[in-house]
């Protein structure tokens, strides 16, 4: 079991700055994230685009966002699991809460800081009738760990950037990449699409087009896909395979957090903006985009002071006779609820006098 002090689902922008602001009251954060990498939406969707409203930044990419948010975190270790997805929440007798994710990994916090976005991204899975029967064992639909592949027969379905990406990065990785896609088109960059024509052409890459998988095969693990042409004669012929990879794209589903009790309100959680962003189950709070209230932005800069306050409730309830006096990080320590003057990390100290 994970132990923490604020358990945060969601490790987009808003759960990532949470661990600092929780960070600077010497709590101990943990990160759940359905995606295999932090960043949200920002690192998910648009790691490219410039964003204009950070404040101080006149211009950020998103991805480089991620990355500098990180950076300003590391000071304060926080945990990561990621690929998983919150699934199950119990509340405990003595008011704690016990979070499990759909791969059974269990986290125990007394504060939990719902920060899941549009909710869950879950991949677009395409309409074979066993495809179910061979998840995690030979069918994935995100790659975590591209050293898994090596030396393995790999065969990635679908036409945009995360296709062809995988496509060229596995083919120095893997025994064997097929790029099979229903178009002669991709939808992806044209330089990524470019050098899959390359690799083709040097036999490292196979790329069968137009065509689509339609049945796969094997005892207990994936052993061979059925590719069909989409030509007139709707050719067939199997495949040998060790992993398919289906990139069809994710689309963001508020998914199983919409069955925790919690007040929902077309399709985002109802907090108490007049406080600190806690919900209606005392303990839970929800932060960024996954929350309602009325006047709200979702916007980077309103999750980010979301966070910051409802760490100082969060501190308040893990200790609830302290009493906390504010002041800047700057000062070069962090005062605590009891008065008494904390350190800040070194790291912190050093970036911020
Ligand atoms: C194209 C585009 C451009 C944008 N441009 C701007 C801009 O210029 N300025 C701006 O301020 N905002 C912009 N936004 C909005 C901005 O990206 C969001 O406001 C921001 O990402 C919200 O951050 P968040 O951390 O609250 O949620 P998200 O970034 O959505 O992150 C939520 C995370 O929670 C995870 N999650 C959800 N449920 C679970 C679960 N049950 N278990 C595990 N993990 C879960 C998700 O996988 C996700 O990674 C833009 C958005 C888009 C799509």
């Amino acid at each position: 079991m994970i132990k923490t002090d604020i358990l945060i689902i969601g490790a987009g922008p808003t759960g990532l700055f949470t661990v600092f602001e929780a960070g600077l009251l010497k709590l101990k954060c943990h990160l759940i994230d359905a995606l295999p990498q932090p960043g949200g939406q920002c690192a998910e969707i648009y790691p490219k685009k410039p964003i204009y409203d950070i404040p101080a930044f006149p211009e950020v990419l998103a991805g480089d966002l991620v990355d500098n948010l990180m950076e300003q975190i590391k000071p304060f270790e926080p945990g990561f699991t990621l690929g998983e997805r919150a699934d199950t929440i119990e509340k405990l007798d003595d008011g704690t809460f016990v979070v499990t994710t759909n791969k059974g990994t269990k986290h125990h916090a007394p504060v939990v800081a719902i920060a899941g976005g549009l909710g869950s991204f879950e991949p677009r899975k395409p309409l074979i009738e066993n495809l179910g029967h061979y998840e995690d064992k030979g069918v994935r639909y995100m790659i975590k760990d591209p050293e898994f592949y090596r030396d393995k027969k790999v065969v990635i379905a679908g036409g945009g950037d995360s296709a062809l990406d995988w496509s060229i990065f596995l083919a120095d990785v893997a025994e064997e990449v097929t790029l099979v896609h229903r178009r002669n088109e991709f939808r992806g960059a044209l330089d990524s699409v470019d050098k899959v024509k390359e690799l083709k052409d040097l036999g490292k890459i196979n790329l069968i087009t137009p065509a689509e998988i339609v049945q796969l095969e094997g005892k207990n693990f994936l052993e061979a896909v059925l590719i069909r042409k989409s030509n007139e004669a709707k050719e067939e012929f199997w495949l040998p395979v060790d992993e398919f990879i289906p990139l069809f794209g994710l689309s963001p589903k508020l998914g199983p957090i919409a069955d925790w009790g919690l007040e929902i309100e077309k399709n985002a959680i109802k907090v108490d903006n007049s406080l600190d962003y806690q919900t209606n189950i005392p303990g839970i709070y929800a932060i960024g985009d996954v929350n309602t209230y009325p006047g709200k932005l979702k916007l980077i800069l309103c999750g980010f002071h979301e966070a910051t306050l409802m760490c100082q409730s969060a501190y308040q309830r893990i200790f609830p006779d302290k009493k906390y006096v504010m002041k800047y990080t700057t000062v070069g320590g962090v005062t605590g609820f009891d008065g008494s003057k904390k350190e800040a990390p070194k790291a912190v100290v050093k970036a911020i006098n």
